[in-house]
């Protein structure tokens, strides 16, 4: 995690902006005095010192966000959907704003930080429809004069924790489907990028959402280990990497929490030899460095079946020069620096680790990097790694794409399956009985034919299998709405005085 400050005590003498709670519809600065450093990515500097919440103002975020839920829970469907039709416009209205946040802390180029803030905002459009998305099941007359029908409840105050690559879109994926059905909300985002959590703080609280249903409290592992101890957080949604994934689960269900834990990814790309070579090369170059790979859908390893591999490790290297990189906030930049100096230097350095263990570098991204202190690595391609070595079997996340070599389909299914992880996965075939045999028999959670990167739309879920996702729920859609509420069976009869009589026999359904 992040290196840890202690803050000093006067506050003249902060050298950087600070980036502080939302606690009860409030900006609440830290008083722990433990914080860390938050860095504009393309320059290479620090830019801003974020707080780090301590237990007490855990406790003061869940405090808050208690005291809102029971009036939070009664207000009407119909003004909860007309508050998020609200917070939908105010997001469209201000998502440049929002992209620009995205582009000075977490580096992504403008253009696709616009998206990011897209994409979540299907989710928040999603959750508009929250009277009908929480309607329950009635029956009429299921005994002579009994009716029975079920209803759906929000849980109370949950969590949300958050991974620094989408900084605005993941944590939508929670707070959008967790208040619009009654809950109350605590988000911790990455500690990492953490200015846009108060930017939506402040846009909440336009819209007209009352004060404590949605707080965020910064930090690192203290913070987060508090959300996980603290007996009021009925839920926690977590997205971030295995093994912290893991944890979160195994400590979040050993305190009787509901949780949900995304992690990590080593999504696959499947090429056949019957593929459409060019529409493949231009879908593993975007797939593989956009967002310079720091997406857990990023393609990572492509598979190239019988001869697709060398006229494809062509059409790849052919694109490569063309990649623009460089500071997101250049219109003309396609792919921009990495989060961190550290992280940078550990993707590059799977370069070498790969060329020692026998892979051939194709492209060195080391090579194309542009001059100056800024996170950049340039686009990097490795041929012919194998299933033992460390660029095939880590998780990058960066632009380092990996090309592995089958000589047949079943191998290329068996690679799959024997991954750890199973968040994405890509064939590219034209062979349509191929395709669906394919998604058959991978073990994946999201598949895309001849679509690198299927992220599902926002009334399906999202979630991965095996080491991808921790919990029986996947986030957002209708399992989103499923995981922030509980349901409640009612079976009711009316008296009758003309029939009135004592009966203590078990109920029995005629
Ligand atoms: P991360 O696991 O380091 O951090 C995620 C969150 O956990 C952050 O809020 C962080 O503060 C917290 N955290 C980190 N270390 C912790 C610890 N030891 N104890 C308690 N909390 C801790 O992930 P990241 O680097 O921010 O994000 C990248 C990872 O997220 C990648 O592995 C990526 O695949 C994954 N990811 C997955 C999905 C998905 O939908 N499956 C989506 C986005 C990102």
């Amino acid at each position: 995690m992040t290196e840890v400050v202690q803050a000093p005590e006067r506050p003249d003498e902060r050298k950087f902006r600070r980036i502080s709670h939302w606690i009860d519809g409030k900006l609440v600065p830290g008083e722990s005095g433990r914080s860390g450093p938050v860095y504009n990515p393309a320059l290479g500097v620090q830019s801003a010192e974020v707080d780090f919440a301590s237990v007490e103002e855990i406790a003061r975020a869940v405090a808050a966000a208690k005291d809102a839920f029971s009036s939070w829970r009664s207000v009407s469907l119909s003004q909860r959907q007309e508050l998020m039709f609200r917070i939908r416009q105010l997001v469209r209205d201000r998502r440049e704003e929002m992209a620009k946040i995205l582009t000075d802390e977490h580096g992504k180029v403008f253009s696709d930080a616009l998206g990011e803030v897209q994409r979540g905002l299907e989710v928040v459009e999603f959750a508009c429809g929250i009277p009908t998305l929480l309607k329950g099941d009635f029956s009429e007359q299921a005994s002579t004069g009994i009716d029975v029908y079920s209803i759906r409840q929000p849980l109370g105050v949950v969590a949300g924790i958050t991974p620094f690559n989408f900084p605005a879109m993941v944590p939508m994926w929670m707070w959008a489907p967790a208040i619009a059905c009654g809950n109350t909300f605590v988000l911790k985002p990455s500690e990492k990028d953490p200015s846009e959590s108060l930017f939506v703080g402040e846009l909440l609280k336009e819209a007209g959402v009352p004060d404590g249903v949605f707080n965020v409290v910064q930090g690192d592992k203290v913070a987060v280990d508090a959300i996980l101890a603290h007996a009021d957080i009925a839920a926690v949604s977590f997205v971030g990497s295995t093994p912290i994934a893991r944890y979160i689960y195994e400590q979040g269900t050993a305190s009787g929490k509901r949780v949900q834990a995304l992690g990590g990814a080593k999504n696959h790309m499947v090429v056949l030899p019957d593929a459409d070579i060019e529409m493949a090369a231009d879908a593993a170059v975007s797939a593989a460095y956009g967002s310079a790979g720091e997406r857990c859908m990023a393609i990572s390893a492509v598979v190239a079946v019988g001869d697709s591999a060398d006229p494809l490790i062509d059409a790849i290297k052919e694109r490569l020069p063309k990649v623009k990189v460089g500071p997101g906030n250049e219109p003309e930049s396609e792919m921009g620096p990495l989060i961190t100096r550290e992280h940078r230097d550990k993707v590059a350095s799977y370069i070498d680790h790969g060329r020692e263990q026998g892979a051939t570098v194709v492209a060195d991204g080391r090579e194309a990097t542009p001059e100056g202190d800024g996170f950049f690595l340039g686009v990097s391609l490795l041929d012919k790694v194998t299933p033992e070595m460390d660029a095939y079997k880590d998780e990058i996340f960066g632009p380092v794409l990996v090309v592995t070599r089958a000589d047949t389909y079943d191998e290329a299914v068996r690679l799959v399956n024997e991954n750890p992880y199973g968040n994405g996965v890509a064939l590219f075939t034209r062979d349509g009985g191929v395709a669906r045999q394919f998604q058959f028999d991978v073990q994946v959670g999201m598949v895309g034919i001849n679509v690198p990167i299927p992220v599902p739309v926002a009334y399906y879920s999202f979630g991965g299998w095996k080491s991808s996702l921790f919990g029986d729920s996947h986030i957002y859609g209708p399992e989103g709405i499923n995981f922030y509420t509980r349901g409640k069976v009612v079976t009711s009869r009316w008296p009758d005085p003309a029939t009135s009589n004592v009966d203590l026999g078990f109920p029995q359904t005629r």
